[in-house]
């Protein structure tokens, strides 16, 4: 009977995955079977994180590229499908959080925010959405966040990215769906994560956070593997458009 978690033979790219919740999502998929494309910023720490999972005996190499910048992201593109081969998974996973007021929000910093955590989603989408139609079949997934729901004190420029990563998760959906590729989205609650840290080391928000949140804990990066196995693999090949939370029950409480 044919595994329908088995992701053998298939390439996928994750952005910002030199560390955090993109490197292991790296290593779950790469323990399914999957050839691991790591993208950071920097060269040396793709090539780094792509090393680690070499070591361990599997096929993974990295590749430094600018998320936010089109010119970079096609050439990388292209690249990795002329020289290491098709990705038939993208993880958009490369994310920044900016903490302010909201009356008192930079507005250099409202742009990095979205920049990263939302142009970057819809130019990945397009320049490996183009690749995917070719061939009529791909895996997208998005990260979004509780604040794809949520709004939050000091951070409106994150939520209103998140919100939007939601709706190109949606709109990737109903225009790439007849083109049999699989557009959907993961929605992580509260992971202990670089990304975190000042929210972890805050003993008054770890405290309001395991009230709020109904599994009573933070979440640990590993528990977002199988999402992330599920919406890359067959056994999720007809779930399109689908924000898949994975946060302990927060979003189903008050
Ligand atoms: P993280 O540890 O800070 O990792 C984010 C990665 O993105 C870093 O490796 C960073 O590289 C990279 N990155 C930032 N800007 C980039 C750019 N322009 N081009 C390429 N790479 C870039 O954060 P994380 O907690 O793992 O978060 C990963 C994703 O999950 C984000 O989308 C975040 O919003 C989402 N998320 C996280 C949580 C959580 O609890 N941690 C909850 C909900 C959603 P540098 O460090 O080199 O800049």
């Amino acid at each position: 009977m044919k595994n329908l978690f088995d992701l053998t033979g298939r390439k996928a790219l994750i952005t910002g995955s030199a560390q955090g919740i993109g490197h292991l999502l790296a290593q779950g998929l790469a323990e399914h079977g999957a050839e691991i494309i790591i993208n950071d910023i920097t060269q040396e720490r793709a090539e780094k994180a792509a090393g680690e999972l070499v070591k361990q005996g599997f096929k993974a190499s990295g590749i430094a590229f600018d998320v936010t910048n089109k010119t970079e992201v096609e050439k990388a593109v292209r690249q990795i499908e002329q020289e290491i081969g098709e990705i038939d998974i993208l993880i958009n996973n490369a994310g920044i959080q900016r903490r302010h007021p909201f009356l008192e929000f930079p507005e250099k910093e409202w742009d990095d925010v979205i920049n990263v955590n939302q142009k970057a989603v819809f130019l990945m989408m397009q320049a490996v959405g183009k690749y995917m139609v070719k061939r009529q079949r791909g895996k997208i997934i998005n990260i979004g966040s509780m604040q794809s729901e949520l709004g939050r004190d000091t951070i409106t420029p994150y939520a209103a990215s998140k919100g939007a990563v939601k709706m190109l998760t949606r709109g990737g959906c109903v225009e790439l769906a007849r083109h049999n590729i699989q557009v959907n989205g993961i929605a992580p609650g509260y992971f202990i994560t670089e990304l975190t840290k000042p929210l972890v080391d805050n003993e008054e928000f770890t405290s309001w956070l395991c009230k709020r949140t109904p599994a009573n804990r933070w979440g640990n990066p590993d528990e977002l593997i199988g999402a992330a196995v599920y919406l890359s693999a067959p056994a999720s090949d007809f779930v399109n458009g689908h924000l898949l939370f994975v946060d302990g029950g927060m979003l189903a409480a008050v």
